[in-house]
């Protein structure tokens, strides 16, 4: 795919304003799916634990078709706290949905990650959503959104951003009040003319910057990020950089896009296109993966230190045993180490004793289940 016909936007929204409505409804309006495919309600909150708090934390990425045009939607967590994650993520787009609640206005948690993403130049569109809302004024919370948006140093062009007001629920959306309601085209549109294609070079030696990590069961880890430049192909010899300017050789195997919710496999991936590959088993954030001919590495902003330690052993207390299918101290092990292989801010250190181990994380991102 060329790239002129790829967008690659974050979505950065308050829990509840309606972010997973939205892109729902993206999906459902983009056709990607054929008629008798259901939406899964819900796609952007698919991780259990999200599902069990209704809260957004990991970053994730979905695809919408329209005019041609592909558009990698990246979801953004909706917290403070996530340094190095947000940026990481920020890097991968070249512009951001704003999406904010016409009844409740801008809320604070929202305001760092988009201040990373106007001082990282990148492009804002402001959805107002849910103007069907009883009680709801857009009009004051555009106000309210420039308000911020001066607040946090946006440059001219940034503040001269478009806003579509939307009804995700109802699936509408019109870029005035007073206009009639239609579906999501012109919010599709907007997206497509405002966001600038990904400035990636598709015919030079290959490099990307590994910007997330994915873990499957069948092929192992799974690095994600934007292609930066070239293609990359199942099968393909690459060389990864790692942080510290060591180099290794390795072996592409399976490369991955988005369609829609799906994570298809692909003979060859363009650069532009933020996609998925796995071969490497020990790849990490923030390694470039290089063409052997042409070793360049990507700087990356690091990933903040765990600032949570507590241990985990297992329960010797009286009532141990009596409820909980897994209790054994390797039952714990293997599970916190299953963890690693995903969350990159995690540690877990084997203590003296045998049946405890130290695991040190930042606060949220480290919500285990044993099970
Ligand atoms: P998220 O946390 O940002 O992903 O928010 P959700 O998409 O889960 O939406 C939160 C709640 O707001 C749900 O009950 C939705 O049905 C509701 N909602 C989403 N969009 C709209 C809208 O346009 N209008 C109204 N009235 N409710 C909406």
């Amino acid at each position: 795919m060329n790239n002129k016909n790829i967008r690659n936007i974050a979505i950065i929204a308050h829990v509840d304003h309606g972010k997973t409505t939205l892109v729902d409804e993206l999906l459902k309006q983009s056709h990607v799916f054929r008629e008798n495919e259901q939406v899964a309600e819900r796609v952007m909150d698919s991780n259990d634990i999200e599902k069990e708090r209704g809260i957004t934390i990991l970053a994730k990425n979905t695809s919408v078709m329209y005019d041609g045009v592909k558009i990698n939607i990246v979801d953004t967590p909706g917290h403070a706290d996530f340094g190095g994650e947000v940026e990481r993520v920020l890097k991968t787009v070249d512009g951001v949905l704003l999406l904010v609640d016409a009844f409740e206005g801008t809320m604070p948690q929202t305001r760092e990650v988009l201040k990373k993403s106007l001082a990282l130049n990148l492009k804002p569109i402001v959805v107002i959503n849910k103007i069907d809302r009883p009680g709801s004024n857009p009009a004051k919370v555009v106000d309210e959104v420039l308000e911020l948006f001066i607040e946090l140093d946006a440059n001219d062009e940034q503040l001269d951003f478009p806003v579509v007001y939307t009804s995700a629920k109802l699936g509408i959306a019109k870029l005035n009040m007073n206009d009639k309601d239609g579906g999501m085209d012109c919010l599709f549109k907007t997206i497509i003319s405002t966001i600038e294609a990904p400035n990636c070079d598709e015919d030079g030696p290959t490099q990307m910057l590994v910007s997330n990590i994915d873990y499957d069961d069948y092929v192992g880890r799974i690095a994600v990020g934007r292609l930066e430049r070239g293609s990359l192909k199942p099968g393909m010899t690459v060389t990864v950089c790692k942080k510290d300017g060591k180099t290794s050789n390795g072996k592409v195997a399976k490369v991955y896009t988005h369609r829609g919710l799906d994570k298809v496999e692909i003979a060859e991936a363009k650069a532009g296109d933020i996609i998925e590959f796995s071969g490497i088993p020990d790849i990490n954030i923030g390694e470039t993966i290089c063409d052997p001919e042409h070793v360049e590495k990507i700087d990356f902003v690091d990933i903040d230190e765990p600032t949570v330690t507590m241990t985990f052993s297992v329960n010797n207390g009286p009532l141990a045993g009596r409820e909980g299918e897994f209790v054994t101290s390797r039952h714990i092990r293997d599970r916190l180490f299953k963890e690693l292989e995903r969350n990159v801010s995690l540690r877990v250190t084997e203590t003296a004793q045998a049946d405890s181990f130290e695991v040190a994380g930042r606060r949220r991102t480290t919500s285990i289940s044993i099970n």
